[in-house]
């Protein structure tokens, strides 16, 4: 491809839907262009070759029957057709997928991060920024063999790693996906990029095919995390665990020489007026019980979204002072590393 007509191939990526990757263009088999470490591959390519992936994507395809996949534990057997909380179907759906230029840069370098959005979502805040795809389930299912071919579309445009947003209640899946995907050659960093609410017994189950987690850390108060997250008082528990498994996987972010991430633990913080979020005590934690290395991403872009707006405290943007507030007690925590 020249130069010319790459340039303009990537421009269209970087905006257009890629749900027809497959047929798109890109090259024919998906085969990586120089996105990720040559040197160092995902150590998912090993678990693929030894059969091992396979193996989990099928046990992992055995809980939707009684769907225990993620903290609210419905149970309920979603190969029938039962819906939980996370109103997912036992077929994948994704509402959108594109090379993605505004995450953190780590992921993002010259060529974007390989960005799939998956419907629905179990954690269901009230002033989530995307409600039609996370709570009104807005997308298109499709079967793990096209969501293989997304996967590889990505890579064949040059993304650098492949960005799974919201993925945990469409897990068995995706992990069949990615077994499908190596067998054509995917080689990219897989980032598992959640809200945070998860059981560290199936971040377990993913030790050695995820690279990257990029958990959010939302609330440390249950009665918060109670209020504007479908009543998940337990998220904070949960969310503790989580981040210590993550970290206990793949330890702190590392990145190679341009400065692309390779591996490790990506810690976003949304911090919400008026302390919502507990934001001091969150990054006592980390710093504590993970490592003052941890990356970490204080967002201040919160806006009072979907349902927010009829509830007072967090009916508005936060201010200048509690992004600084924020800020400081990162530092006084011994954080160091932040994403700009
Ligand atoms: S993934 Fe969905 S159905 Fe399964 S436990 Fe979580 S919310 Fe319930």
């Amino acid at each position: 491809m020249s130069g010319a007509s790459r340039r303009d191939f990537l421009k269209e990526a970087a905006f257009a839907p890629l749900l027809f990757a497959g047929s798109r263009g890109g090259t024919r088999t998906g085969r990586r262009e120089g996105g990720g470490p040559s040197s160092d591959l995902p150590s998912y390519v090993a678990l693929h070759k030894s059969g091992e992936l396979g193996l989990r994507a099928r046990a992992l395809k055995e809980l939707y029957r009684n769907c225990s996949l993620c903290p609210r534990d419905c149970r309920v057997d979603r190969t029938r057709g039962q819906l939980g909380k996370c109103r997912g179907s036992a077929t994948v759906k994704i509402s959108n997928a594109f090379a993605h230029f505004g995450e953190e840069s780590p992921l993002v370098g010259t060529r974007g991060s390989g960005t799939i959005f998956f419907s629905n979502c179990g954690l269901r805040c009230l002033y989530c920024q995307n409600a039609d795809i996370s709570l009104e389930g807005h997308g298109r299912e499709i079967p793990d063999e096209r969501l293989a071919a997304v996967m590889l579309g990505l890579q064949g445009i040059g993304c650098h790693n492949i960005n799974l947003v919201t993925p945990t209640h469409y897990l068995p899946g995706i992990v069949a996906a990615l077994d499908l995907a190596a067998a054509g050659g995917l080689s990219i960093p897989l980032v598992y990029n959640t809200g945070g609410y998860e059981k560290a017994e199936i971040i377990r189950r993913l030790d050695g095919i995820v690279d990257i987690y990029m958990p959010d850390f939302k609330y440390w108060d249950p009665a918060e995390a109670a209020r504007y997250s479908a009543e998940a008082f337990n998220y904070p528990h949960y969310a503790r665990e989580a981040h210590r498994e993550m970290h206990r996987q793949v330890g702190a972010l590392r990145v190679d020489d341009n400065g692309l991430a390779t591996r490790g633990l990506l810690i976003r913080h949304l911090v919400l007026p008026g302390r919502v979020a507990g934001t001091r005590d969150v990054f006592q934690f980390i710093a504590r019980e993970l490592s003052r290395d941890s990356y970490v991403n204080v967002m201040r872009q919160y806006r009072p979204e979907h349902e927010a707006p009829r509830y007072p405290a967090i009916n508005r943007r936060i201010t200048a002072a509690e992004f600084a507030e924020a800020m400081g007690w990162a530092r006084e925590a011994g954080l160091r590393r932040f994403a700009r």
